[in-house]
């Protein structure tokens, strides 16, 4: 543990609110310290009392079934991201006097005055992809790093572990970004900014204020998206370190302090001697996996970080062409009939499948489920001329058939009027009778997965496994 600052925890009494994976990892650490912790979850399943037995075994108190009063003797309450500001345990805590805080900021706050720098990484979408890429990067340039924060191994048992990191590749959701206000990244970007997670946060504003505290007190770079203002409004509006940059990516040719695209290379005008004059080659637009337009932007933002960081071009090139994207982002399923099917279950909002759907033409778009508040127009305007049919499925459907028969009344549209998980197999036999030979078959259903399948991941599959009685239905 070196000469961290862990007498600070000794006998403290955290209430620590949630029992999943980051609560639980949290309930340990600090135990571990000596805080003596409390876990309070308004669950009181099996599964929340097995989970109990696990941590009341190792010493640390589980109250199952009561997620709003506060426990006596509080100094600190560490929150797991799903809670919402409004919670009555924290108008509980702000009542007493006593803060709220993340996991994020309790590794922040653990972190050894050797610690590695953190490289971060928020934004409405590309997140998880962005941060990949960029360890990926890192690791081809001989770094010792892993992609956390809201993916991977719990951030807190990656700061308290054993192994040493030279440098982390770090997500942050907006939701860790809000309880975590000590942090301060090396350098950190700011992928995109559209309206999500509002019944979370309460307002727009509110939102884009807490993804921005992910340049506060940055000392190298701040990387923003020059296609998307709001993403540059926030590094005006950040107090970062003397010397720190500002830093663009733009698919077009970028300016001086940029990265961006000129004939089918990605460049860097930023990190080079004579910016106004000098620009870096660092890798070709075929290196990006999948090489769509969302994700280039994306690997332009990992490249940046990296540079930011010293990071050589040849590295930039190496860890882009090592990267795999995880399951069910743009992936390519199969070709059947001389028709491509594009699995990107990930769109759960509009925004992404915006992105998704901007990269293909034509398309036949297979969309719906659950809208969570969003409108649908903007996506079917932009998307109207790309769109061969489209095939309707889940409980919001009728948004979106509102919205085409408003923007695009010539569009086909099948709406299978479904809600089970059986509805893919016609939702893809649909699709393949409305595609010709050459179009693209896209999964990308701007909308959450939970009216029909467990998960995104078990819609990506649904779909996947269609194709393939498709294709042999077809054979
Ligand atoms: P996150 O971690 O932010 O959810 P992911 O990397 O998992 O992001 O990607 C989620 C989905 O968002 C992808 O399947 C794709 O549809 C879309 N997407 C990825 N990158 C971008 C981007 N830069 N802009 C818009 N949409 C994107």
């Amino acid at each position: 543990m070196g000469s961290r600052q862990v007498t600070a925890w000794h006998g403290k009494n955290i209430t620590v609110a949630g029992l999943g994976v980051s609560g639980i990892s949290a309930a340990r650490a600090l135990a571990g310290l000596g805080a003596v912790v409390t876990v309070v979850d308004g669950g009181d399943s099996e599964g929340h009392r097995a989970r109990a037995a696990e941590l009341e075994a190792a010493g640390i108190s589980v109250r199952l079934g009561d997620a709003q009063t506060l426990p006596e003797g509080t100094d600190l309450v560490v929150t797991s991201p799903g809670w919402k500001p409004d919670s009555p345990l924290f108008a509980a805590a702000a009542a007493a006097g006593v803060d709220v805080v993340g996991d994020v900021e309790i590794a922040w706050l653990l972190r050894g005055p050797d610690a590695a720098p953190w490289l971060a990484i928020t934004g409405t979408n590309g997140k998880t992809t962005t941060t990949q890429m960029l360890a990926s990067i890192l690791r081809a340039a001989g770094l010792r790093t892993a992609a956390v924060g809201n993916i991977g191994t719990p951030i807190i048992d990656v700061v308290l572990g054993e192994e040493q990191y030279d440098v982390l590749a770090v997500e942050l959701s907006s939701y860790q970004l809000h309880w975590a206000p000590s942090v301060r990244p090396h350098s950190a970007a700011v992928l995109n900014l559209a309206p999500d997670h509002l019944d979370w946060h309460g307002s727009m504003e509110a939102y884009a204020a807490d993804k921005g505290r992910i340049y506060e007190g940055n000392t190298v770079a701040c990387v923003y998206n020059s296609a998307d203002k709001a993403t540059e409004d926030l590094v005006v509006e950040a107090d970062v370190e003397e010397g720190c940059r500002a830093i663009g990516f733009t698919l077009g040719a970028p300016g001086p302090s940029m990265f961006g695209v000129v004939d089918g290379i990605l460049v860097d005008r930023a990190f080079v001697e004579n910016r106004q004059k000098n620009a870096q080659e660092l890798a070709e637009v075929a290196d990006v996996n999948p090489p769509a337009p969302h994700n280039i932007a994306n690997a332009l933002a990992a490249a940046a970080l990296a540079r930011a960081f010293g990071v050589e071009p040849r590295a930039v090139r190496d860890g882009l062409r090592d990267f795999r994207p995880d399951a069910h982002r743009v992936s390519h399923v199969d070709e059947v009939g001389g028709v491509t099917y594009v699995d990107d279950s990930k769109a759960t909002n509009t925004h992404a499948a915006e992105a998704s759907l901007a990269a293909f033409e034509p398309v036949v778009w297979i969309a719906g489920g659950l809208a969570k508040g969003a409108t649908f127009d903007e996506l079917v305007q932009k998307a109207a001329k790309r769109l061969r049919g489209v095939v309707l499925m889940g409980a919001d459907r009728a948004l979106i058939a509102e919205a085409l028969a408003r923007h695009a009344p010539e569009v086909p549209v099948v709406d299978l009027a479904r809600t089970d998980t059986g509805a893919m197999l016609a939702a893809v036999r649909e699709a393949a009778g409305l595609a010709e030979p050459g179009d693209t078959v896209l999964l990308a259903p701007a909308c959450a997965s939970m009216d029909m399948f467990a998960n995104y991941s078990k819609r990506g599959d649904a779909f996947a496994d269609a194709v393939r009685e498709l294709a042999a239905e077809q054979a």
